[in-house]
């Protein structure tokens, strides 16, 4: 057994693991890596970059299929699948060996991570590190399969659909969550038949209903079978096709599909580690258990990313990390804050972004607050290009007109959410926002909309309320 001692040791070199590490080696603190591979990441291998990559060629199909509008036709799309998850493997492998790279300018040890006990890990059988300080950043992994049959009948996760050059001709995805929504609409445009059955209401229940209620329409109007409020019993092989049976309204019902896409979550990978060892204190659901300056119940032992089970998003284990290495490698405290780090955006077509607080969250809260919207519809930019989906909205204090949140269903939507998140970050209000100029004709102005509209609000509200000190 080779022994070797650092200041810090990470394991996992994903986005949260790789940000800890750079972060605290700048700090001049002594750093290794441990990662029993693919090395690379979620993100790059099997989560954000090859997704949109692969919606680059759906979100075309799309605009194709609308170009009639503008005046342009073209016979109907040829789609080349062998040619579309080629190009989304070289794409994948480019971002890979960049990262690679720079994962292997630290001592890296590849194997699977245990500690022995709260200062030694073991990698594989061969090496033991000691360390004054640890980062877990072990990421997640798809949800074991709960339904009845599922893995007798066989299914695709999201490796699966990355994967699948041999695309079937219909599919049913369980879950309406964002990575069913993206990967579910990349295959019904890819001619897939596709169903959704989801619990809830509307699609990304976790997002306001009247943004879930959009995103579920254009679903829908685009062919997708949305099948909402359903309880799924069980899954069954029939011949070449899987059946998946369900309840809706207390009324047994069944689709039958070449494929199932398994789209039921992901939870925090804490197996194997042996965190009991080291008095790290965790969740199979919820995972690591952290506090505001990602220490574990082993202070000395930190935890960062997805496998922490706050908001599973690049940016923000990005965020953990670079934070959990400063508060390990300076011995310091500061605290996260996740109001604005929470701002979140999913790529279907349209796309949503969101940040700050939503209305049901201010609701929820009994926090007052006044909304301003604005359809895409009406605006002149998006009639010139054809891009009319969806709407923006703005949520502000009712007193002093502070912007509380905003989200936006819509054409760009992941990049339009910037400018709120800015103004957000500087404290502004509804007013400042309305000064700030916006150019003409642009996506980006539709924000001046609700804006003006919550600060005609407020004047009117002054106006209405009575003025002066009553004597
Ligand atoms: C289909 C899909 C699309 C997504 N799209 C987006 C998006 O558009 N935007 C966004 O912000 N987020 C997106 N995400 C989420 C995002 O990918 C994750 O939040 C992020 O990658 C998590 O980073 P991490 O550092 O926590 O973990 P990971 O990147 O998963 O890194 C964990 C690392 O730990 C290693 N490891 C695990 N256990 C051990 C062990 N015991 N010993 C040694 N090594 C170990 C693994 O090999 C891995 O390299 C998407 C996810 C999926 C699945």
């Amino acid at each position: 057994m080779n022994s070797y001692r650092y200041d810090l040791v990470v394991i996992g070199a994903g986005s949260g693991g790789y940000a800890a590490a750079r972060t605290a080696r700048d700090l001049g603190a002594s750093v290794a890596l441990v990662d029993h591979g693919p090395l690379g990441g979620l993100c790059i291998l099997r989560g954000c970059m090859p997704s949109k990559t692969l919606l680059a060629s759906s979100d075309l199909i799309a605009d194709i299929r609308e170009g009639g509008e503008l005046g342009v036709t073209t016979g109907p799309p040829a789609i080349d699948f062998r040619h579309i998850f080629e190009r989304k493997r070289e794409v994948v492998a480019g971002f890979a060996d960049y990262r690679i790279e720079g994962i292997k300018s630290f001592p890296l040890y590849e194997g699977l991570a245990a500690f022995e006990s709260p200062h030694v890990l073991r990698v594989g059988t061969d090496v033991r590190l000691e360390a004054r300080s640890f980062v877990v950043a072990t990421g997640s992994v798809v949800a074991p399969p709960a339904v009845p049959g599922l893995v007798e009948a066989g299914y695709l996760d999201s490796d699966g659909v990355l994967e699948t050059a041999n695309v079937p001709k219909s599919v049913v995805v369980l879950g309406g969550g964002y990575v069913g929504s993206e990967l579910g609409q990349f295959l019904a445009r890819m001619g897939v038949r596709t169903t959704f059955l989801i619990r809830a209401k509307h699609l990304l229940s976790t997002e306001d209903k009247d943004v879930g209620d959009s995103v579920t329409f254009y679903f829908r109007q685009e062919g997708i079978d949305v099948r909402s409020g359903v309880l799924v019993n069980r899954v069954e092989r029939q011949g070449g096709l899987k059946v998946v049976h369900y309840t809706k309204d207390g009324e047994p019902d069944s689709v039958a599909a070449e494929e199932i896409f398994y789209a039921l979550g992901r939870v925090p990978n804490v197996a194997g580690l042996e965190l009991e060892r080291a008095g790290v204190a965790y969740h199979a659901i919820s995972g690591v258990d952290t506090g505001p300056d990602m220490r574990t119940s082993s202070p000395h032992i930190f935890a960062v990313g997805d496998v922490t089970g706050y908001y599973p998003l690049v940016h923000v284990a990005i965020y953990q990390g670079e934070l959990a290495a400063r508060n390990a490698i300076r011995g310091a405290a500061e605290e996260a804050d996740y109001a604005l780090q929470r701002s979140h955006t999913i790529f279907t077509d349209p796309q949503i972004a969101a940040v700050g607080r939503s209305e049901k969250e201010l609701q929820a809260a009994g926090i007052p607050y006044l909304v301003g919207s604005y359809l895409f519809s009406e605006h002149g930019k998006a009639i010139a290009i054809n891009k009319t989906k969806g709407f923006v909205k703005m949520m502000a204090s009712p007193g002093d007109g502070k912007i509380l949140g905003a989200a936006v269903v819509g054409a760009e939507a992941s990049d339009l959410i910037h400018e709120v998140i800015v103004a957000m970050y500087y404290g502004g209000t509804v007013a400042e926002f309305v000064k700030i100029p916006h150019l003409h004709p642009t996506l980006a102005e539709i924000w001046t909309y609700p804006a003006e509209d919550i600060a005609a609000q407020i004047e009117a509200n002054a106006v209405a309320a009575p003025r002066g000190v009553a004597v």
